[in-house]
């Protein structure tokens, strides 16, 4: 164990609301549960908006935009898995036959909400998916989600080539932005597994081990603690912690720097994503962090409280990234805070909002999002505190409770 692990709030006290209620929330043993008729009510209002935007139809392959309607995750493939959701709303999901099992027992399926509709090898699946989209030939207009594969994408304009297409994500994104209760209590057991995991990283054995090394046991332990899997683990040691995205390597960690651990996974479709800087001493109190990079994290942990407590409805996502920016310019480290302040978080791990300059768009209650500013100072060293926090109808709250102080470890 660490001789001076801290993991407290510099000022000891939390200072946000928790006014998003969980308290509906069907828990499972061991993970929060979305119910069918939560399903229902998403595809309910996705054909509305459908309806009032003018389309015939949204055409949505495998990915978040599916998983968010009918809770069916599927593999990405060759053969064509698609929801063709209708502005009248009818809800149908076109299905390889040999994929017709796991997509009778997806959540929307099993209670009766969608109709599958299944195709054989040698059946032209586009043709299909297009026949079911409502449009009145020649002309049409259909919205096809974010990712799908241009080889679905073309063998639809193929199918339909009267046809408008456009994007989902017009109709979809304000249904996703605004979680609800279930998504934002997955959204918190992502968050507090993550946390865990930083905490037994942050106490193991650390000095002489490398970065990858320790990467790799990040990615058990976040599966260990609750995730469906691991999807990054950011070691950054020494000079390497002034690069953001650091790609965990060979080299060995050492006595007397800092590491910027910066980790994540998927818990029920939802992600968890937590940065937290750590100086290792070896257990030498000659090897703690000097003054110049005291002050440097002194300055980003408040730049990070800023921004968190200035979370509430109606302020633009920009202002947030603003008010970590402002903070840290006055300081004198504008130019070594060079990313966004934070990115939106759900069924993919970045997602609307951004919080960027630029982005006057305001934010509202169940918005989730990433409150992330570092400071980095190439060839040196830097640091980041990243949170997850859902804003509520009164302010900021913070999914993450590991401690946001510099954790001065042993290692
Ligand atoms: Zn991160
Ligand atoms: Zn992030």
């Amino acid at each position: 164990m660490a001789g001076d692990a801290r993991g407290g709030d510099a000022d000891g006290g939390d200072p946000v609301s928790d006014t998003v209620s969980d308290a509906r929330v069907a828990v499972g043993p061991g993970r929060p549960v979305i119910p069918a008729e939560r399903y229902q009510q998403r595809m309910e209002e996705a054909s509305r908006l459908a309806s009032e935007a003018g389309l015939d139809a949204l055409l949505l392959g495998v990915g978040p935009e599916l998983r968010y309607l009918t809770g069916y995750g599927a593999m990405p493939l060759e053969r064509l898995t698609m929801l063709v959701l209708s502005a009248r709303g009818r809800a149908r999901l076109v299905v390889p036959r040999l994929e017709v099992s796991p997509a009778r027992s997806s959540p929307a399926a099993a209670a009766g909400l969608v109709e599958i509709v299944t195709w054989d090898e040698t059946d032209d699946a586009h043709g299909l998916a297009a026949s079911l989209a409502g449009t009145r030939a020649p002309r049409g207009r259909v919205a096809v989600s974010n990712a799908l594969w241009a080889l679905h994408v073309l063998g639809l304009q193929r199918a339909l080539p009267g046809a408008e297409f456009s994007l989902a994500t017009a109709v979809l994104r304000r249904l996703r932005m605004r979680k609800d209760a279930e998504e934002i209590a997955l959204l918190r057991s992502a968050a507090h597994a993550a946390d865990r995991v930083v905490e037994q990283i942050a106490t193991g054995r650390l000095v002489g081990r490398s970065e990858a090394e320790v990467a790799h046991e990040v990615r058990e332990r976040l599966v260990a603690e609750g995730h469906d899997s691991a999807t990054f683990a950011i070691v950054g040691s020494g000079p390497n912690s002034a690069s953001p995205h650091h790609e965990a390597g060979d080299r060995l960690i050492r006595a007397g720097e800092p590491i910027v651990l910066d980790i994540g996974g998927t818990l029920g479709g939802y992600g968890s994503d937590v940065a937290r800087t750590l100086w290792v001493t070896g257990g030498g109190s000659a090897y703690g962090p000097d003054l110049a990079f005291r002050e440097l994290f002194a300055v980003l942990l408040d730049a990070q409280r800023l921004a968190t407590v200035a979370v509430r409805p109606g302020v633009a996502c920009e202002a947030i990234d603003a008010a970590a920016r402002g903070h840290i310019t006055e300081h004198g480290y504008g130019p070594q805070f060079f990313h966004r302040v934070g990115h939106g978080i759900g069924l993919e791990a970045h997602e609307e909002p951004y919080l960027v300059a630029g982005n006057d768009e305001p934010l509202d209650v169940g918005f989730a999002f990433s409150v992330e500013p570092g400071i980095y100072l190439e060839g040196r060293y830097g640091a980041r505190i990243e949170d997850i926090v859902v804003c509520g109808a009164d302010g900021p709250v913070v999914l993450n409770e590991a401690g946001r102080d510099l954790w001065v470890v042993d290692g």
